[in-house]
């Protein structure tokens, strides 16, 4: 099992709302092994064992390793609609409402 990122060694997810995205790909080319784009043209995140999770506000776990192509996607992401979070809380911690 992948390790998990975090901040101070929290476990983060990440989620895609599909609503705002654009489908420019830029997530699936930084980070291809969370984000894909689906044959209707949207980013969707990709469970551990690569399955894509179509339900609206789906989470994947960020993996350490990952964790910054997982944060460069949500700063470039031109719909602002990758949000990245902790799983304790579910507090934003990078993305559209991170404050
Ligand atoms: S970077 Fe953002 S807008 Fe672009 S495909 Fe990914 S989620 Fe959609």
């Amino acid at each position: 099992m992948q390790q998990e990122a975090g901040v101070g060694g929290e476990a983060l997810e990440v989620w895609i709302d599909q609503d705002l995205c654009t489908g420019d790909g830029i997530c699936a080319q930084y980070a291809p092994e969370v984000f894909e784009l689906d044959i209707d043209g949207l980013a969707y995140v990709k469970s551990p064992d690569e399955e894509l999770l179509q339900a609206k506000g789906a989470t994947t776990p960020v993996p350490l390793a990952l964790l910054t192509d997982v944060v460069d996607s949500a700063r470039e992401c031109p719909g602002e609609c990758i949000h990245v979070r902790r799983v304790s809380d579910r507090v934003e911690v990078h993305g559209p409402d991170a404050e």
